[in-house]
């Protein structure tokens, strides 16, 4: 049995001898010395943007980048970018990386492992010397967490307010970016347009626990779903506690309390993969002796689909008016601007990553991204894709976050594969 399975895998990697491999003793590499810019004393990482960690991290970056060859500089939105050229091509760019960036006492994986990933793709096209007809670019967007800054930046979704937004580390975007290497000055000259870049691919740990929980081994992303919120105002009436029987009063917390539950209800009402919560609640007056009369809620919603959100929406609001009934309120409804459109990943990307992984032999899923990601930034200027290794028991932003070498190799060698092979096909 055991001979048998030997020349089963003998023969597949015969047939598949065309696809590169990278090497997973540089992946770790990589990831043990990054992970020294930032780790804390519970194992998490605290290389916030603009920060020292991340100013440190980058230093390596650009080092190992120039190491084997390409032209490394800081665009003047503080993005790190690395131009890989050696033919002299004057065809447009392939693009691939992700950021370096945690949120405080965060994980090791988060956009790094991308970071990682891009990083070694440019170190076996250069050690296996393959020959390309695009120049490759690195790619460590800047500021990834507090609100997708530098691939916004290169989409032209930034403005003066957004310059002016202080981050976790203290430092506004305008200075953070300076600290990083980036003009302030010239920040908009940055914008790329549609037509600049032949491709765009971001691979990411999933966190979320499809990929684990199914055993799957290659998350490839059909889009980057929207999100839309609004506040909403319950309006009872305020009365006293006591005196009140139980069937005069317009409560406002029971009426929000429906609410929470049909939200849920409705949301679960349709197939897909759509979510929906309510995750912020306040009562007025907020005392244990009176009946509330004005309760304030949130809700958000996501899909791949703007128009199902509005239908998910418009039905919430029909089913709030069988409350508004039942409880004697008056639910108002308004959009908080934090909207964010959904973003769709490739086709024909999708398509390659697809074949890439069967031929590797490695399982995969086409999935949405519940989580934003500069690919949703970059899909407004060029052809994008995104790939997920699956994350241990799904979870991220913690210093729990955990994907083994094993699954990166496989996420690496199909973003490798990937990328050679769409260099090869026209995408305009
Ligand atoms: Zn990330």
């Amino acid at each position: 049995m055991k001979k048998l399975l030997f020349i089963f895998t003998l023969s597949c990697s015969l047939v598949y001898s065309q696809d590169y491999k990278v090497e997973k003793d540089r992946i770790i590499d990589l990831f043990e010395n990054l992970k020294k810019f930032g780790v804390n004393e519970n194992q998490g990482n605290d290389r916030v943007a603009y920060s020292d960690f991340e100013i440190q991290a980058r230093d390596y970056i650009s080092k190992k980048l120039e190491k084997i060859g390409a032209k490394v500089y800081t665009d003047f939105a503080g993005n790190l970018i690395a131009n890989y050229n050696p033919n002299n091509s004057n065809l447009k760019p392939i693009l691939f990386g992700s950021h370096v960036d945690a949120v405080p006492n965060g994980g090791h994986y988060d956009g790094t492992a991308g970071v990682i990933h891009a990083i070694e793709v440019l170190q076996t096209v250069h050690s296996e010397n393959i020959s390309l007809n695009h120049p490759l670019e690195v790619i460590v967007f800047s500021n990834e967490e507090g609100g997708l800054f530098g691939s916004k930046a290169l989409a032209g979704k930034i403005n003066q307010q957004t310059l002016d937004v202080v981050t976790v580390s203290g430092y506004t975007n305008g200075e953070g970016v300076e600290r990083l290497g980036g003009n302030v000055n010239r920040i908009f000259e940055v914008k790329r347009n549609m037509g600049d870049i032949h491709a765009f691919i971001e691979m990411h740990i999933e966190q979320g626990n499809n990929l684990y929980s199914s055993n799957t081994d290659i998350g490839i992303v059909e889009g980057i779903v929207g999100l839309k919120w609004w506040d909403v105002t319950v309006e009872g009436f305020t009365n006293h506690a006591g005196t009140t029987p139980m069937d005069q009063r317009q409560d406002a917390m029971i009426a929000a309390s429906k609410f929470v539950l049909m939200v849920n209800e409705t949301v679960n009402s349709y197939e897909g993969s759509q979510v929906g919560t309510v995750g912020r609640i306040s009562a007025e007056p907020g005392v244990p002796n009176v009946i509330p009369g004005i309760v304030n809620l949130s809700l958000e919603l996501r899909d791949l689909s703007s128009k199902k959100i509005s239908m998910i929406y418009n039905k919430i609001i029909e089913n709030s008016k069988i409350i508004e009934q039942e409880t004697k309120t008056k639910f108002s409804f308004s959009p908080i601007d934090a909207t964010g459109d959904p973003a769709l990943m490739d086709r024909r990307i999708i398509n390659v990553l697809s074949e890439v992984s069967d031929d590797l032999g490695y399982s995969s899923m086409l999935m949405p991204s519940g989580a934003g990601h500069d690919a949703q930034s970059m899909a407004l200027i060029a052809p994008t894709a995104m790939i997920f290794a699956p994350s241990k028991d799904g979870i991220s932003h913690s210093p729990k976050e955990y994907t083994d070498f094993e699954m990166l190799e496989k996420t690496n060698n199909v973003m490798l594969n990937t990328i050679l092979k769409i260099d090869k096909i026209k995408l305009d």
